[in-house]
């Protein structure tokens, strides 16, 4: 009951939208419905992914516009430095300012297989961005650690670099315990590192996926998830959506209750969960 009231009551709830460029003309029509259905809750802004080594970086841009150009929301391209010459991400930042892109989500990117070392860090790719124009400029921050880093400190002190480099927001690597968030938030700021931290929000829909997701990324996927979960895979779609649309209102009120007013939703292309968690935190058309 306090926990109800207490998000009943709140105000200045901001939201963002992460979608990926379609690859088939049935995931393209899904796309834009959610699109379409998630503007009028007038997100900060929508973003749109980039995969690192796919060479696909022009649909990308294609989805960026065609999603400013149609709702008036801002988009927010991904925009990553692991495959890519400094002189073609100069070009590439240039043609976002010239379309009127004004914050990118700055990541390094995954190393190719059987690479371990490169000479661009996304801290790295923030400067470059900073050198062509004054972009807003979002970049990831990993609760759980990022896969690669030696230790939490280390992975820490890079996302100061990537502050002080001048990034203003951290959008988090999605997780499944509040409070894990919650404490790398105060680490962060026990470091100095003056940042918006914005909770990534992974509804969760089809958890097969969402395993492996956790696998490659080093997220920890609770017991009680698996426990949830489990016996669902052959049942209904709706079940698993109820469940976790439920999972994910949990966290965001608890977040909520802590003062968190940003969230950040990967709605991997679906509007149905990303739109019901929205309006129980009072984030609505109109
Ligand atoms: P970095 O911040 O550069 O860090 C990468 C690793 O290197 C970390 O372990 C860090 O501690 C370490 N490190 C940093 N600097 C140094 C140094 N100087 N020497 C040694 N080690 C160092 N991937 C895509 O391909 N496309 C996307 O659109 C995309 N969007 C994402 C959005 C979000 C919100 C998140 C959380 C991730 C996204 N990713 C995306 C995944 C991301 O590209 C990978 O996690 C990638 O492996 C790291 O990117 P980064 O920007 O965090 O890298």
């Amino acid at each position: 009951d306090a926990l109800n009231q207490s998000i009943a009551d709140i105000k200045g709830i901001n939201v963002s939208f992460e979608f990926f460029p379609p690859k088939t003309p049935d995931m393209e029509k899904t796309l834009w419905k959610s699109v379409e259905r998630l503007a009028p809750l007038k997100p900060a802004y929508m973003s749109v992914t980039y995969g690192a080594n796919s060479g696909e970086r022009d649909r990308t841009h294609d989805v960026v516009k065609r999603i400013h150009k149609e709702t008036g929301v801002a988009a927010v391209p991904h925009l990553t430095c692991v495959d890519a010459s400094k002189d073609e991400l100069r070009a590439i930042a240039k043609d976002y300012w010239d379309s009127g892109i004004r914050r990118i989500v700055a990541l390094r990117g995954d190393l190719p297989q059987g690479v371990d070392k490169t000479d661009m860090y996304a801290a790295d790719l923030v400067s470059l961005l900073k050198d062509v124009a004054d972009f807003d400029i979002s970049v990831a921050a990993y609760p759980e650690k990022h896969p690669e880093a030696p230790n939490a400190q280390f992975d820490l002190l890079n996302l100061k670099r990537k502050a002080e480099a001048g990034a203003t927001q951290a959008i988090s690597q999605f997780f499944f315990d509040a409070e894990v968030f919650l404490r790398f938030r105060d680490r962060a700021a026990a470091a100095g590192i003056e940042l918006d931290i914005v909770p990534g929000i992974l509804p969760v829909t089809n958890y097969q996926t969402l395993l492996r997701f956790a696998g490659f990324t080093n997220v920890h996927v609770p017991n009680w998830l698996h426990r949830l979960f489990d016996g669902l895979d052959k049942d209904d779609q709706t079940t698993r959506n109820l469940l976790g649309a439920s999972i994910a209102m949990d966290t965001v009120k608890v977040l909520a209750k802590e003062g968190i007013r940003d969230f950040h939703f990967y709605t991997l292309n679906r509007s149905e969960l990303s739109y019901a968690i929205c309006h129980m935190l009072g984030v609505r058309a109109n």
